[in-house]
């Protein structure tokens, strides 16, 4: 039993985009789980998040404004931006007036200001970061926020934590999933899965690459963030047995996502977690990734899937050959191990109490 009294905390969502909107990419399930893990654990929780976000059962406050640009689409060298009548500004002035109501504030957003405002609180804030390194500026803040507040800093993996230079100060969160949401499927059709953004750091086009190669076909879930890019890959593989299957619910996400053999992940990028791949496993369903990032923490070779050599379309290629030696139920089981809202539940108690404690701690 933890020792951690019952808290009231206020989460901070992404201003990326509405949650339910599919721009705030994993961020939107991820703070929704967090939410209902905390509240099962008897915490008090509401949230802040952009208008227009839809949040079952969740006291929710909506926010006004324009939503900030995402950090992954700018250069290292970026600099700090927000647009006129930021929502993100306008969510942090919102948290600052109310944040005497509360015990602990958790932070999602992967923007600058709310790091650069966390010594001017009176409320501890909590930061789960989201992303790996991605620019210089935001780098340069978080390390500050890690050397002032050595607790306050949450990420997905050990890998993302690798990225950057306070790598020693981050907690490793992982994640964890309502897994009552997500149905066993033992018959698979013979289709393969891609579901994420459809962004440049997600890598769409090696799993079109290999399916185009081996005549599988290949079904798309996700956001069109990006549709010059979508339009590039489909221009690069006109013949490829491809289906783009739109943005999907969580609920009928996995119906569909549990009729496929495999789920492909194919990021460019360092992918802090990779929530697809434990709704995947949820449902039994194998994962073939690169072994980069977060999917390399997750996938275990040869029981849940198969790690390939990153950017390698050869190795897509032979691991999907070698699909049939994974037993679809041991993927539901390491699902249930690890990433279950209790297990996450657990992490995020010692975390929140860490914080807690060293708040309480005179200065
Ligand atoms: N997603 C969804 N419906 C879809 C496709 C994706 O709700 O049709 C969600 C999925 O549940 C996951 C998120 O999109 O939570 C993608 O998150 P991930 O961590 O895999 O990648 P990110 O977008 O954060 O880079």
């Amino acid at each position: 039993m933890s020792q951690l009294p019952k808290l009231n905390l206020l989460l901070l969502s992404t201003p990326v985009g509405a949650i339910g909107s599919g721009l705030g990419g994993g961020v939107e399930l991820t703070l929704t789980n967090i939410a209902r893990s905390l509240i099962n654990l008897g915490h008090a929780v509401t949230v802040v998040a952009p208008e227009g976000s839809v949040l079952d059962g969740i006291p929710l406050v909506q926010i006004p404004g324009n939503l900030q640009i995402t950090a992954q689409s700018q250069g290292r060298d970026a600099p700090i931006t927000l647009p006129a009548n930021s929502v993100l500004s306008n969510c942090w002035n919102y948290a600052r007036q109310v944040q005497h109501q509360y015990d602990v504030i958790i932070n999602f957003a992967y923007d600058w200001l709310p790091f650069y405002l966390t010594p001017f609180f009176d409320c501890p804030i909590a930061h789960l970061v989201s992303m790996g390194s991605l620019t210089d500026a935001m780098d340069h803040i978080i390390g500050e926020v890690a050397e002032q507040f050595p607790n306050a800093i949450a990420v997905h993996s050990l890998a993302q934590a690798d990225t950057f230079s306070f790598r020693d100060r981050c907690f490793n969160l992982k994640n964890g999933f309502d897994l009552s949401q997500y149905q066993f499927n033992s018959t698979p059709n013979n289709h393969l899965a891609w579901v994420g953004r459809i962004a440049p750091e997600k890598g769409l086009e090696d799993a079109v690459a290999a399916v185009q190669q081996l005549g599988i076909p290949l079904k798309i879930w996700g956001v069109i963030q990006d549709k010059t890019y979508w339009n590039h890959v489909r221009s690069n593989y006109p013949n490829a047995p491809i289906e783009y299957c739109g943005f999907l619910s969580t609920q009928d996400l996995q119906q569909a996502l549990g009729q496929s053999r495999a789920l492909l992940m194919t990021p460019h990028w360092i992918e802090a977690f990779g929530n697809v791949a434990i709704e995947a496993l949820a449902c039994g369903v194998p994962v073939i990734a690169y072994r980069r990032g977060g999917p390399a923490e997750i996938v275990k070779e040869g029981e849940t899937g198969w790690l390939v050599e990153p950017d390698s379309i050869t190795g897509l290629v032979e691991a999907i050959s070698k699909l049939e030696k994974i037993d679809r139920a041991n993927c539901r089981l390491d699902a249930e191990r690890e990433y279950s809202l209790s297990a996450m539940g657990k992490r995020l108690e010692i975390w929140l109490d860490r914080i807690v404690q060293s708040h309480n701690l005179p200065s």
